[in-house]
């Protein structure tokens, strides 16, 4: 507690999408101040943030600026080039740190990375050919998902392949790009466990939380999820492990798929997570306060679920209900400040609290 960040000190922020924007509210309700750092003009995050630097994610002369006007630095984003992170890091303490980037940012890594604590995953082979890829058909078939090994997100960079399909139409898509191809999982359901660990090695989990997808976007998510006590324990447990295993400081999502044969882990998410925004509504410490207190070395909060929440995201159009939200009875709206809607563009979000009536 004493080796805490003291009030009035600014957190560096990298990523200025929604995800830093509310980290940026929960730094504030804790006495920090915030400090964003994205190569676009003008991202969500700014609104709320005392400073903004808009600047590419190799300015080297930026990166400096910006580590040394901040007492830690923290990501809202996987995808940041590890170039950045490394530079940043020999000036200031970045948490999470480098290996869990690292391991994210990969699909091949990561899932290496899981077997190796023990964990179950989608059986997964490297694909540089169409050979490979009708090796991975023959041992995992009939049907696999091809998946580039970098860079996917909300479904994007992957593709179903059943029998007949055109294997050397599917890898040219890929333009190239290192893949990887998995068997298909038939899963009864998908949950995600948003959990932390602060710097003292404390770990706290929340509930886990039951989403559904739309067109491999995340669409809602609920709790409680409809899971055994043993699994609801087997999932936070696999959380515990992973975020042991990295030695990891802050919050990280942990998505795992549902089977009769036990909990098999989709993948991480080193930051807050999409499916833990209903935490907002249904703790009184939610992710985002979560992280901001692992990182800055308070003690956690402990997660504790008062209320059944059903969070929807706002995506593209679903913005034009926003009146019918604004009106619904036992409803927050979260809003991103983003001027214009786009399809598949996230503008906010809505969590609400089920009541017994
Ligand atoms: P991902 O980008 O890996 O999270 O995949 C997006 C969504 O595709 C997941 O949330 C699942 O619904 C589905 N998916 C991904 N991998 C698999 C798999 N190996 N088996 C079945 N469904 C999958």
């Amino acid at each position: 507690m004493s080796d805490a960040l003291a009030p009035g000190q600014a957190i560096g922020i990298l990523g200025g999408g929604q995800l830093g924007r509310m980290l940026s509210v929960a730094a504030g309700r804790l006495g920090y101040r915030t400090h964003i750092y994205d190569p676009g003009a003008n991202p969500p995050a700014a609104h709320l943030a005392e400073r903004v630097t808009c600047a590419p994610w190799d300015d080297r002369a930026a990166l400096r600026a910006f580590a040394q006007s901040v007492a830690v630095i923290t990501f809202e984003f996987e995808n940041i080039p590890a170039e950045t992170l490394a530079a940043l890091e020999d000036l200031r303490t970045i948490r999470p740190g480098l290996r869990a980037l690292e391991v994210s940012q990969d699909r091949l890594e990561e899932k290496r990375f899981l077997r190796g604590l023990g964990l179950q995953t989608a059986p997964f082979a490297p694909v540089a050919s169409t050979a490979d890829l009708a090796a991975a058909m023959a041992e995992f078939g009939p049907e696999i998902i091809l998946k580039t090994r970098r860079m996917g997100y909300d479904g994007k960079g992957q593709v179903r392949l059943g029998a007949g399909a055109d294997l050397a139409a599917a890898l040219a898509e890929l333009e190239g790009a290192d893949a990887i191809a998995e068997g298909v999982i038939a899963f009864s359901a998908e949950v995600s466990v948003i959990a932390a660990r602060n710097v003292a090695g404390a770990v706290a989990a929340f509930d886990p939380g039951e989403n559904l997808h739309k067109s491999g976007i995340l669409h809602q998510t609920r709790v409680p999820a409809r899971l055994s006590a043993a699994q609801r324990s087997d999932a936070v447990i696999i959380a515990a492990n992973i975020l042991n295993a990295l030695d990891y400081v802050g919050v990280l999502g942990v998505e795992l798929f549902v089977t009769p044969g036990g909990i098999l882990v989709n993948e991480i998410a080193p930051r807050v997570h999409n499916s833990g925004h209903w935490t907002q509504n249904g703790c009184a410490v939610d992710q985002f306060e979560q992280h901001i207190r692992a990182i800055t070395g308070l003690p956690l909060g402990d997660g504790a679920r008062h209320a059944d929440v059903v969070m929807t995201n706002l995506i593209g159009d679903d913005i034009d209900r926003l009146p019918d939200y604004l009106v619904a009875p036992d409803t927050a709206v979260h809003l991103y400040g983003k001027a214009e809607s786009r399809p598949g563009r996230k503008m906010g979000h809505v969590n609400a609290i089920i009541r017994a009536r």
